[in-house]
């Protein structure tokens, strides 16, 4: 029959170079005063993404895709501009006239 062993643990073995530890409770820091300005007012700035070649609505009726390239950009009117534009993949052109508002 077994018999049950106690778990020894180091504590209870009677060592020659007995190191103790000595753990004292750490001060709490005074030192440092947490800020007072919160960082929540700060406002996030969105990256300004400004749609410089991207059409909108515009797609290429061949390759189906929306990425043209405005090859030539002919002002017609005060507040009309026609514009010639290639896509990209097909070198479909198009001519759209866009108005100013
Ligand atoms: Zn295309």
């Amino acid at each position: 029959m077994p018999r049950k062993r106690k778990p020894e643990t180091n504590e209870s073995k009677p060592e020659k170079s007995r190191k103790r530890k000595v753990v004292e409770p750490l001060p709490e820091p005074m030192t440092a005063p947490e800020p007072i300005a919160s960082v929540q007012s700060v406002p996030i700035l969105k990256p300004k993404t400004e749609p410089e070649i991207k059409p909108v609505g515009l797609r290429c009726r061949r390759c189906n895709c929306g990425h043209f390239e405005t090859i030539r950009t002919t002002p017609i009117s005060h507040n009309r501009i026609l514009r010639r534009r290639q896509c990209r993949y097909c070198g479909l052109r198009v001519t759209t006239v866009e108005k100013q508002l």
